[in-house]
């Protein structure tokens, strides 16, 4: 239960907001939510807007079965496979590109670079840059994550928070937030906090879904449910954050991913986003819409290679734009 009050205001930036679907379930079972819509940064969020850590235990004591969380894992266990696992995780999404090149386009030594990764999740993206010289270390506040990160990469991870990391007095010249801020109540004060643990010249890199590349039909929401996804970026969006918070800020131009690969696009209409709810159930395991099957060991770089060709092979609509924006945000 929660007695918030309605928002009548964008929590990004004050706009006028509308409700614009009441109820909508949630990723756990026995859950809904109201998704509103930003007039002015055009953001959707969801009400009430809260979120707890139990639920991320769940979904990484899972992470193997569960859909959208199993590719990670997947390509958790494929960097093992690769001699080169940073260009084959810069191959799999447009998340990835966009943030490995730009570290790696970076001219300075790699051993000279340093790079904290918030919410490392599963740990592939912080192991993929250690295994290219880069100074990385990631941290998380499940420590289900963190305990499997640590045992599969070695201990580059913790399970700590920004604040922690403050105190320790060090800084970064990248801060990766990777499909991190669409899950926090305040992604505000989250983008404030890590740019706050940036060196001089230092670029905090943000990935998350894009509203401003799906159609207007299906724009109001995508991806994961709430409580796990609480809100849904627009461009405008983060422009608005940044601009509020007086941090430079440019996005990642994807051409070059499309120009390569086939993407697919935001398509769903969210009565079937809905009808593929709940993805858990009230005690924490998967219900039977979450469940995914699993490729066997054996036959999994076999699958990727695969889908890698399938990918080059397909039709291209070259664009500087996916369903997955980065944002580069800096300090003057
Ligand atoms: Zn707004």
């Amino acid at each position: 239960m929660h007695n918030l009050p309605v928002p009548t205001t964008c929590p990004l930036c004050n706009g006028e907001v509308i409700c614009r679907y009441k109820q909508f379930p949630g990723y756990k079972e026995g859950q809904s939510f109201d998704i509103f819509e930003c007039l002015q940064c055009q953001v959707s969020f969801v009400f009430p807007l809260t979120t707890n850590s139990e639920i991320y235990e769940s979904i990484y004591n899972h992470a193997d079965v569960l859909i959208g969380y199993e590719r990670y894992y997947r390509y958790g266990k494929l960097t093992k496979h690769f001699s080169n696992p940073l260009l084959f995780l810069q191959n799999t999404e447009p998340s990835y590109w966009a943030v490995l090149s730009e570290i790696v386009k970076d001219a300075r030594s790699t051993g000279e670079i340093t790079i904290l990764e918030i919410g490392s999740g599963l740990g592939y993206t912080t192991y993929v840059l250690r295994n290219a010289g880069y100074k990385a270390e990631g941290i998380d506040i499940s420590s289900v994550a963190v305990a499997h990160a640590k045992k599969i990469y070695g201990d580059y991870f913790s399970t700590a928070s920004i604040a922690d990391i403050k105190n320790t007095g060090k800084r970064y010249d990248y801060i990766l937030l990777m499909d991190v801020i669409e899950h926090v109540t305040d992604p505000v004060t989250l983008i404030q906090e890590a740019s706050g643990l940036l060196s001089s010249n230092g670029k905090l890199l943000v990935t998350t879904p894009n509203k401003s590349s799906a159609p207007a039909d299906v724009s109001l929401w995508q991806s994961d449910a709430p409580p796990v996804h609480l809100w849904f970026f627009a461009e405008e969006s983060l422009r608005f954050m940044a601009k509020q918070l007086h941090l430079n800020y440019s996005f990642v131009d994807l051409t070059c991913y499309t120009k390569k690969f086939s993407v697919t696009q935001f398509s769903s209409s969210i009565e079937s986003l809905r009808s593929t709810l709940p993805r858990l159930l009230k005690n924490g395991d998967v219900s039977m819409h979450g469940k995914v099957s699993v490729t066997p060991d054996y036959l999994l770089k076999a699958r990727y290679i695969f889908a890698y060709i399938r990918k080059r092979l397909r039709k291209k609509s070259i664009s500087k734009r996916t369903p997955i924006v980065c944002a580069i945000f800096s300090i003057d």
